[in-house]
């Protein structure tokens, strides 16, 4: 069986955020079938969404797994957990959000599991430490963008 490349972005805004990441980190080096290859160094960002809340730090992973993106996702909801993420959560402070960007180029579109995700355009806190470790679904987006933009130059 091939090993699937995907890209992960982690987010959190509560407690100690380095010791956050770090142990999600591990934590996901040492699941079954899986390993980091390539990880972005942190970004800060602000919080996005309509509830005011304390920054937060961001960084992104190049993992390569055998497992499947379900088999994949339970795992990252089980880190989550571990590291005391409050359920109902959404869009409030956590101690750590996993979300996955993007799992080779397969296409998911169900409520547990989206794929691409379905807001990473629009979120700087994703393209910036996903363009660090040469993420290529996102350099091909923008390259199409820059095309686009200079071919409708070109006809005005
Ligand atoms: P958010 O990341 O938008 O703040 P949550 O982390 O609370 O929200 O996720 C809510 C649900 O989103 C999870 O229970 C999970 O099943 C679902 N989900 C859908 N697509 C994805 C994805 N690409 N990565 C992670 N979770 C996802
Ligand atoms: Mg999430």
């Amino acid at each position: 069986m091939s090993s699937h490349i995907v890209y992960l972005v982690l987010g959190t805004n509560l407690g100690n955020r380095y010791k956050n990441l770090s142990k999600a980190r591990s934590e996901i080096d040492e699941l079954p079938q899986t390993r980091i290859s390539k990880k972005s160094k942190i970004f800060k960002s602000s919080a996005y969404g309509p509830i005011e809340q304390p920054f937060f730090f961001n960084l992104a992973l190049e993992v390569e797994t055998k497992l499947s993106p379900l088999l994949l996702l339970d795992y990252l909801q089980k880190v989550e957990k571990k590291l005391k993420r409050e359920k109902n959560s959404h869009m409030k402070p956590r101690t750590i959000d996993i979300d996955i960007v993007f799992f080779d180029d397969l296409k998911i579109d169900k409520p547990k599991l989206t794929i691409p995700h379905y807001d990473w355009q629009n979120r700087d806190f994703f393209i910036k430490p996903l363009l660090e470790i040469n993420c290529d679904q996102v350099k091909k987006a923008f390259s199409e963008i820059n095309t686009e933009i200079s071919q409708n130059l070109k006809s005005l």
